[in-house]
């Protein structure tokens, strides 16, 4: 069969090898010049490793990348790297069960309120009945609003921004359920494990074509015809789409309306990412992960890559992501990169005075669509794979629930879309 993939990030890759492997004939059809969507990364002079424009990291339990990375010959590293919150200007570690029984902003009784709270979910083995509740009302009954108010407001602000108080419970606990305080990465960055697997699937004789923006998807006499922003056009008996909902409606005209009008109706967030590169350090307690839970800062996260990665792949200089979850409306998506880092510079200040000092490069970047909504009763609204239109087959992060996106689920979404193509006829 004659299968075309529309986006290279995991997802697509995924579907790709496994369907390629199956005998099929896959093209990818990507937009940008290398694989890795979402998960892409660059590369400085002097680095050998490249380094995600949106920082990432897998944990214990992410089995389905970890397979990815055996079958295509990559390592993932585990370390249990420092992860700490910004609570009124004062950096304080908590990222074990030892750092909660010790958190000095709470109470005794909070703290073991709260980790009971957390323990509970942990142990809890599945979400169902939880998925009623949204987080904003059943944490802070739970765990007590203080310790809410503190620690996981701000973080749920800033991640969902206005639609925060809508957040299903059930995606909670999947965060909770998930985490291991080691964290993973592939050995060259995921970049190496993207390209990885575009050469594998090469290898087997399955095709990508890169710098190829997929403008239009047309069913016509049983065959699927895929056009492409540059004029070229591909023919195929099944595709699979990789990218946004919004993007199906724009790309596939003969979906039927109500199957539009569901497509918009799901709501996602966008990302802005800074990246800094430093002569020295920037936290001074090798910090790697800095969850900022004063409101009044101007971005979510501090993050700090060469505390968990050595940093003599990045030519000994140590680099610092600066996250911002945000609606693809906020302003700053509009502004350059020295203005955003003009905003962020005070705070910045804040957190190491004098920073400017050892600033040797800023890079930023920005996705208007990077992380699905998912309020309450969502199970109920996760759309199958096949669409209304014929042998065209859905598979994106708003079909991962109740986990959080990722690419270990992109690449269980890849897996999973391949089966059901597999099994139609
Ligand atoms: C800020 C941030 C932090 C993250 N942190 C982590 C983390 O720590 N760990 C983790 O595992 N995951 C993390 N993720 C999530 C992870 O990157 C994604 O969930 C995953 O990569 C999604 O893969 P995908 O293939 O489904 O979609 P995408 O990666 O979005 O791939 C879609 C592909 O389609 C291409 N495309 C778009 N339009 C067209 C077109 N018209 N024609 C052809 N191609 C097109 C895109 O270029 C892209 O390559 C993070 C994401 C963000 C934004």
């Amino acid at each position: 069969m004659k299968i075309g993939i529309i986006g290279a990030g995991f997802t697509g890759l995924t579907a790709g090898l496994i369907l390629q492997k199956k005998g099929h004939q896959i093209t990818i059809l990507e937009k940008e010049s290398v694989p890795g969507g979402l998960a892409v990364g660059f590369r400085a002079p002097g680095w050998d490793w490249s380094l995600e424009k949106f920082y990432h990291h897998i944990f214990t339990t992410d089995h389905y990348i970890r397979r990815l990375g055996d079958e295509v010959g990559v390592k993932f590293d585990f370390r249990r790297p420092n992860t700490s919150s910004l609570i009124d200007e004062e950096i304080l570690q908590i990222d074990s069960p030892a750092t909660v029984l010790f958190f000095p902003k709470l109470s005794m009784i909070e703290r073991l309120r709260m980790g009971m709270v957390i323990g509970y979910l942990k142990y809890l083995a599945s979400w169902e009945r939880l998925e009623k509740y949204t987080i904003a009302d059943w944490l802070p009954k739970m765990m007590g609003r203080h310790a809410y108010r503190i620690l996981w407001e701000p973080l749920l602000m800033a991640k969902f921004s206005q639609y925060a108080n809508e957040i299903s419970l059930a995606w909670f606990w999947a965060r909770v359920k998930a985490r291991s305080t080691s964290l993973g990465y592939p050995r060259g960055g995921f970049q190496h494990l993207a390209d990885s697997t575009a050469a594998k699937i090469g290898n087997m004789g399955g095709q990508i074509f890169y710098n190829l923006a997929v403008s239009q998807i047309l069913q016509a006499n049983n065959q699927l015809i895929v056009h492409c922003q540059d004029g070229q056009t591909y023919y195929f008996d099944k595709v699979i789409f990789t990218l946004s909902n919004a993007a199906l409606v724009k790309i596939a005209p003969q979906l039927p309306t109500d199957y539009k009008e569901k497509l918009l109706s799901y709501r996602g967030i966008g990302a802005i990412s800074m990246v800094l590169e430093f002569k020295k350090p920037f936290f001074r307690n090798q910090v790697y992960w800095l969850n900022i839970c004063n409101d009044n800062y101007p971005f979510l996260a501090a993050v700090e890559q060469t505390n968990m990665i050595d940093k003599t792949h990045y030519h000994n200089h140590h680099l610092l992501y600066i996250a911002n979850y945000l609606v693809p409306t906020h302003r700053y998506f509009q502004m350059t990169d020295s203005e955003l880092l003009q905003e962020y510079h005070p705070f910045l200040n804040k957190l190491h005075h004098g920073y400017q000092n050892n600033l040797l490069k800023c890079y930023v970047f920005k996705a208007s669509y990077a992380q699905p909504i998912m309020p309450v009763n969502y199970s109920q609204r996760v759309l199958p794979h096949q669409t209304p239109l014929k042998n065209v087959y859905l598979a994106n992060m708003q079909q991962v629930y109740p986990w959080d996106r990722g690419t270990n689920y992109a690449v269980e979404l890849g897996e999973k879309v391949s089966v059901t193509l597999a099994g139609d006829k």
